[in-house]
Protein backbone atom coordinates (compact mmCIF):
# COMPACT_ATOMS: atom_id res chain seq x y z
CA UNK A 1 0.00 0.00 0.00
CA UNK A 2 3.15 1.95 0.21
CA UNK A 3 3.81 4.66 -2.48
CA UNK A 4 7.54 5.27 -3.30
CA UNK A 5 8.35 8.88 -2.34
CA UNK A 6 5.68 9.87 -0.28
CA UNK A 7 6.61 11.86 2.58
CA UNK A 8 3.47 10.69 4.64
CA UNK A 9 3.94 6.68 3.66
CA UNK A 10 7.55 7.62 5.38
CA UNK A 11 6.25 9.15 8.41
CA UNK A 12 3.92 6.29 8.93
CA UNK A 13 6.58 4.03 8.72
CA UNK A 14 8.96 5.87 10.92
CA UNK A 15 11.34 5.91 8.47
CA UNK A 16 10.91 9.93 8.54
CA UNK A 17 10.05 11.06 12.08
CA UNK A 18 6.84 12.71 13.46
CA UNK A 19 5.46 14.15 16.58
CA UNK A 20 2.43 11.35 16.51
CA UNK A 21 -0.73 12.27 18.51
CA UNK A 22 -2.99 8.73 17.56
CA UNK A 23 -2.54 5.57 16.00
CA UNK A 24 -4.58 2.79 15.15
CA UNK A 25 -4.66 0.11 12.13
CA UNK A 26 -5.97 2.56 9.60
CA UNK A 27 -5.06 5.95 10.53
CA UNK A 28 -2.26 7.98 11.78
CA UNK A 29 -2.06 11.44 13.57
CA UNK A 30 0.57 13.31 14.14
CA UNK A 31 1.91 17.43 14.22
CA UNK A 32 1.97 19.74 11.60
CA UNK A 33 5.54 20.72 11.42
CA UNK A 34 4.43 23.66 10.36
CA UNK A 35 1.90 24.50 13.41
CA UNK A 36 -0.07 27.26 11.50
CA UNK A 37 -1.24 27.73 15.26
CA UNK A 38 -0.78 25.43 18.53
CA UNK A 39 -1.80 21.92 18.28
CA UNK A 40 -2.43 21.81 14.39
CA UNK A 41 -2.66 18.21 13.45
CA UNK A 42 -2.65 16.55 10.44
CA UNK A 43 -5.27 13.16 10.18
CA UNK A 44 -3.80 10.77 7.48
CA UNK A 45 -5.15 7.31 6.19
CA UNK A 46 -2.53 4.85 6.48
CA UNK A 47 -3.43 3.56 3.20
CA UNK A 48 -1.92 5.92 0.23
CA UNK A 49 -4.33 7.75 -1.38
CA UNK A 50 -3.32 10.56 -3.54
CA UNK A 51 -6.54 13.07 -2.72
CA UNK A 52 -9.88 13.14 -2.02
CA UNK A 53 -11.08 12.46 -5.66
CA UNK A 54 -8.99 8.88 -5.71
CA UNK A 55 -10.37 7.97 -1.97
CA UNK A 56 -12.50 4.99 -1.68
CA UNK A 57 -15.86 5.63 0.63
CA UNK A 58 -14.26 3.10 3.52
CA UNK A 59 -11.09 4.88 3.81
CA UNK A 60 -12.89 8.57 4.03
CA UNK A 61 -14.97 7.12 6.53
CA UNK A 62 -12.20 5.39 8.90
CA UNK A 63 -10.00 8.72 8.43
CA UNK A 64 -13.11 11.17 9.41
CA UNK A 65 -14.48 8.48 12.17
CA UNK A 66 -11.47 9.76 13.81
CA UNK A 67 -11.43 13.27 13.74
CA UNK A 68 -14.04 13.77 16.45
CA UNK A 69 -12.15 12.13 18.93
CA UNK A 70 -8.63 14.11 18.22
CA UNK A 71 -10.79 17.48 17.53
CA UNK A 72 -11.77 16.74 21.13
CA UNK A 73 -8.62 16.21 23.03
CA UNK A 74 -7.18 19.13 21.26
CA UNK A 75 -10.22 21.24 22.85
CA UNK A 76 -9.52 19.61 25.95
CA UNK A 77 -5.78 20.28 25.73
CA UNK A 78 -5.71 23.67 24.51
CA UNK A 79 -9.42 25.05 24.92
CA UNK A 80 -8.99 26.93 21.27
CA UNK A 81 -12.16 29.07 20.72
CA UNK A 82 -13.12 27.22 17.89
CA UNK A 83 -11.71 24.71 15.47
CA UNK A 84 -10.93 24.71 11.64
CA UNK A 85 -11.06 21.32 10.07
CA UNK A 86 -9.25 21.80 5.75
CA UNK A 87 -8.21 19.00 3.24
CA UNK A 88 -6.45 20.77 0.39
CA UNK A 89 -6.90 18.70 -3.11
CA UNK A 90 -4.64 20.09 -6.00
CA UNK A 91 -1.75 22.63 -6.29
CA UNK A 92 -4.51 25.35 -7.04
CA UNK A 93 -6.33 24.40 -3.49
CA UNK A 94 -3.21 24.42 -1.21
CA UNK A 95 -2.14 20.92 -1.58
CA UNK A 96 1.50 20.49 -0.98
CA UNK A 97 1.78 16.68 0.24
CA UNK A 98 -0.05 14.13 -2.09
CA UNK A 99 -1.55 11.68 0.53
CA UNK A 100 -4.73 12.62 1.44
CA UNK A 101 -4.76 14.51 5.21
CA UNK A 102 -7.23 16.33 6.94
CA UNK A 103 -5.68 19.70 8.94
CA UNK A 104 -7.22 19.84 12.10
CA UNK A 105 -6.47 23.92 13.16
CA UNK A 106 -7.10 24.89 16.53
CA UNK A 107 -8.54 28.61 16.35
CA UNK A 108 -7.37 31.29 19.20
CA UNK A 109 -8.31 34.53 17.52
CA UNK A 110 -8.64 36.73 14.56
CA UNK A 111 -4.58 36.83 14.43
CA UNK A 112 -3.67 33.38 15.42
CA UNK A 113 -2.43 32.95 12.31
CA UNK A 114 -4.90 30.95 10.12
CA UNK A 115 -6.93 32.96 7.58
CA UNK A 116 -10.33 31.45 6.27
CA UNK A 117 -11.90 34.25 5.01
CA UNK A 118 -13.52 34.16 1.55
CA UNK A 119 -16.00 36.78 -0.17
CA UNK A 120 -19.39 35.67 -0.17
CA UNK A 121 -22.00 36.13 -3.07
CA UNK A 122 -25.00 35.71 -1.02
CA UNK A 123 -28.26 36.37 -3.22
CA UNK A 124 -26.14 36.82 -6.58
CA UNK A 125 -27.80 33.52 -7.42
CA UNK A 126 -31.25 32.90 -8.18
CA UNK A 127 -33.32 29.47 -7.05
CA UNK A 128 -33.11 28.75 -10.61
CA UNK A 129 -29.56 29.14 -11.04
CA UNK A 130 -28.80 27.02 -7.99
CA UNK A 131 -30.51 24.29 -8.82
CA UNK A 132 -29.32 24.01 -12.31
CA UNK A 133 -26.16 24.23 -10.51
CA UNK A 134 -27.23 21.56 -8.63
CA UNK A 135 -28.53 19.26 -11.04
CA UNK A 136 -25.58 19.45 -12.93
CA UNK A 137 -23.68 18.27 -10.11
CA UNK A 138 -26.40 15.85 -9.14
CA UNK A 139 -26.26 14.27 -12.76
CA UNK A 140 -22.46 13.87 -12.20
CA UNK A 141 -22.29 11.84 -8.78
CA UNK A 142 -21.77 7.85 -9.88
P1 LIG B 1 -1.02 20.65 2.41
O1 LIG B 1 -0.35 21.93 2.02
O2 LIG B 1 -2.49 20.76 2.67
O3 LIG B 1 -0.70 19.56 1.41
O4 LIG B 1 -0.42 20.24 3.81
C1 LIG B 1 0.80 19.60 3.96
C2 LIG B 1 1.25 19.89 5.34
O5 LIG B 1 2.28 18.97 5.67
C3 LIG B 1 1.84 21.30 5.56
O6 LIG B 1 1.04 22.03 6.48
C4 LIG B 1 3.25 21.03 6.08
O7 LIG B 1 3.62 21.91 7.12
C5 LIG B 1 3.14 19.61 6.57
N1 LIG B 1 4.39 18.87 6.57
C6 LIG B 1 5.31 18.81 5.59
N2 LIG B 1 6.33 18.01 5.95
C7 LIG B 1 6.05 17.56 7.20
C8 LIG B 1 6.72 16.71 8.12
N3 LIG B 1 7.89 16.14 7.82
N4 LIG B 1 6.14 16.47 9.31
C9 LIG B 1 4.96 17.05 9.62
N5 LIG B 1 4.28 17.84 8.79
C10 LIG B 1 4.80 18.11 7.60
ZN1 LIG C 1 1.52 8.15 0.93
Amino acid sequence: MKHDDCLFCKIIDGEIPSAKVYEDDHVYAFMDISQVTTGHTLVIPKVHTKDIYETPAEVASELFSRVPKIARAIKKVYKPAGINLLNNNEIMAGQSVFHLHIHIIPRYGDEDGFDSKWITRDNEFSTEELNEIADKIHGAIE
